[in-house]
């Protein structure tokens, strides 16, 4: 038997070798020539010549052995719908959206942007658009009108799917006046708005730019819409993630190696047979919900739950009853969650037979050993932790238990999935750590395997120089976490090295929240950290110099200022972003050169030591960061 160490020995000394036999696990109309072409790195090139459609591989090469069997399940607590597509249906529905898309003008290299809440016609339109080559650009449903038109400049989509509203707490949340602010606001509008009418509220048209999914669908009721046969490096699609300026990066996947990585991680990582069920708690906004709700489990043939709705609604046992209603062996979410399971009755764990489930797979964030011990120990199964961005689509730190079980560690997401050289640098001198429990950058060798971003969309230089130069005298990926390495290789997170901050999973950019906050009249500068929370891992702290200072200077006063804030964000940007406090302060911590001291503030705000000071210009702006702190 072939040891993980063996195999993942084998990923890195032949890759070409080893992704060529993966490789296998996909469809190809046309084989490619070469597995890997790195000749212009960090641009590397999988499966070279090679034509297949993610599409095809989700859905159609399944009708042949799996029609009748469920493909995609779809439960809302919110609207208290439930139904099953099987993988005939989902084909059907699939070529029905990719013929309106098609009817509305979009054509391979167009992109379409996809604004919509966990409804199965999201799932339709993103295998609708790879189907065609369009390519795709979900943004997260909570996001807020400027979030969403910094997008549509970026991608400048053709055609924008979305719908009147999605639910919380079964109370509807619009979308559509979000959606025509943010068109309003964008200098790129799209053509066509295909709106998909939930009849949750109701929706203003635009005349000749909006159009009906439902009326459409009846037209295009019969259509068969052939896959466009790709080259593996062609887009699929562009997915946006915050980093350390305003402007959210698109991170473009390829084809052919995303769906090879995809099929692969399913067999090692994840465990799974064809024919079964998996539920991830995610949502198609983030990419846990690309890869592991949508192409993921389809591409291995199997049943994918799509859950829209709380996790503690009716109950904290929703989804264990999802669990044994649809017989899920896997299932993924993220520490914050089971964070709010925990307040719930523990018994609701044991109320619902879970014998089917096997694996509990957590990522996003830090996980913490009491979290994973309570659930653990609660549903009487393992739990697994698993690293991983945006950028890369698939597991970087894992343990691959599909090729030998390897004991995982509390704390620990593993060790190196195939295929990914992961080392630890020196931040200021670039040289690489070897001894172990020493801290240092982590960063990836190049290649990247196949299914990582493959460059920022329409920004080659902004991918060099963003994750290829950042790392001093060296040529590798940097991932901006910290990490260690302990004596068996098991890699422990400590955290970002940015200023990207980690709210439930969720990655937000203080620059894109201070920039936010800075809109506000009232606001002459002002700076966001990120401060520990025992709930969602990180939330956004906001220190503002005001202009006016007698807006604010009595309690009630602060008070209300601070809320017409918290708003401000909520509004532009999303509740998620939403800072949990703004602080008033007359001056901000900075270094005499300008540059504000973050990371002192964030100690500060967490009851840490600032750290070295001698570069400070006003050491008092500390104390008033202090006393704002504990007022
Ligand atoms: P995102 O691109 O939104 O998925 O965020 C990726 C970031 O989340 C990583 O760079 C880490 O900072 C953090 N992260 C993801 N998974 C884990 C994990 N298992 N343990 C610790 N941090 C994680």
């Amino acid at each position: 038997m072939t040891t993980y160490r063996e195999y993942h020995a084998r990923s890195l000394s032949d890759p070409a070798g080893f992704w060529s036999e993966q490789a296998q696990l996909i469809d190809w109309h046309q084989p490619f020539s070469r597995a890997l072409d790195n000749s212009n790195p960090p641009f590397t090139k999988w499966f070279v010549g090679g034509t297949t459609n993610l599409c095809h591989n989700a859905v159609d090469r399944h009708l042949a052995t799996r029609a009748d069997q469920s493909a995609l399940i779809y439960v809302s607590t919110e609207t208290n719908e439930e139904k099953t597509y099987t993988y005939r249906q989902l084909y059907r529905e699939v070529n029905r959206m990719a013929g309106i898309l098609q009817g509305l003008g979009v054509a391979p290299g167009d992109r379409v942007l996809i604004y919509m809440p966990m409804i199965p016609e999201a799932a339709f339109a993103m295998l609708a658009c790879v189907r065609i080559g369009a390519i795709h650009s979900v943004v997260f449903g909570g996001f807020a009108a400027v979030s969403l038109a910094t997008r549509i400049d970026d991608a400048q989509p053709k055609v924008i799917v979305s719908t009147d509203a999605g639910s919380r707490a079964g109370k509807p949340v619009a979308y559509k006046p979000l959606l025509d602010e943010a068109i309003t606001l964008a200098r790129f509008p799209p053509q066509k708005v295909l709106l998909v009418d939930r009849k949750l509220v109701p929706m203003q048209r635009v005349a000749e730019r909006d159009v009906d999914y439902a009326a459409l669908r009846a037209t295009h009721m019969n259509d068969e819409v052939p896959c466009a046969w790709l080259e593996s490096s062609e887009p699929s699609y562009i997915l946006y993630t915050s980093g350390t300026t305003g402007k959210p990066k698109g991170v473009q996947r390829d084809t052919g190696g995303y769906a090879v990585a995809l099929a692969a991680s399913m067999r090692d990582i994840f465990c799974c047979a064809p024919g079964e069920t998996y539920f991830s708690t995610s949502d198609i906004g983030w990419v846990v919900g690309h890869s592991y709700i949508v192409y993921g489990p389809l591409i291995n043939g199997m049943a994918t739950v799509m859950y829209e709705g709380l996790p503690i609604r009716p109950d904290g046992g929703i989804w264990w009853s999802i669990v044994e209603k649809y017989k899920v062996s896997t299932m993924f979410s993220s520490p914050t969650a089971i964070r709010v399971l925990k307040k719930q009755d523990p018994a609701l764990l044991k109320k619902y037979d879970l014998s089917s489930l096997r694996l509990l797979f957590l990522a996003g964030e830090p996980l913490d050993e009491s979290t994973a011990r309570w659930i653990s120990d609660g549903i009487g199964k393992p739990v697994v932790d698993n690293y991983w961005q945006t950028e890369t689509g698939w597991p970087i730190l894992g343990v691959s238990r599909g090729i030998e079980p390897l004991p995982s560690k509390f704390g620990s997401p593993g060790l190196p999935a195939a295929g990914y050289s992961v080392k630890l640098y020196n931040e200021s001198t670039g040289e690489e750590i070897t001894s172990p429990q020493q801290k240092g950058v982590v960063a990836i060798e190049g290649p990247l395997p196949p299914g990582c971003m493959t460059t920022v969309w329409r920004d080659d230089e902004r991918f060099k120089r963003t994750y290829w130069t950042s790392v001093p005298n060296q040529r590798v990926y940097s991932t901006f976490d910290w990490g260690i390495r302990d004596e068996d290789g098991y890699f422990f997170i400590l955290g970002r090295t940015d200023d990207v901050i980690n709210v439930s999973g969720h990655r937000l950019g203080t620059r894109e929240i201070e920039e936010s906050l800075s809109s506000h009249p009232n606001v002459a500068e002002v700076a966001v950290v990120g401060v520990v929370d025992p709930l969602k891992g990180q939330v956004a702290m906001a220190f503002a110099i005001l202009k006016d200072v007698t807006k604010a200077d009595t309690h009630e006063k602060r008070l209300a200022h601070e809320g017409e804030m918290m708003k401000v964000v909520a509004t532009q940007l999303g509740a998620l972003a939403r800072p949990a406090r703004v602080h008033f302060v007359s001056a901000l911590p900075k270094t005499r050169s300008g540059k504000l001291l973050r990371r002192s503030i964030q100690a500060l705000a967490e009851g840490r030591d600032p750290g070295d000071l001698t570069t400070i210009e006003d050491p008092t702006a500390l104390e008033q960061i202090k006393r704002a702190i504990h007022a």
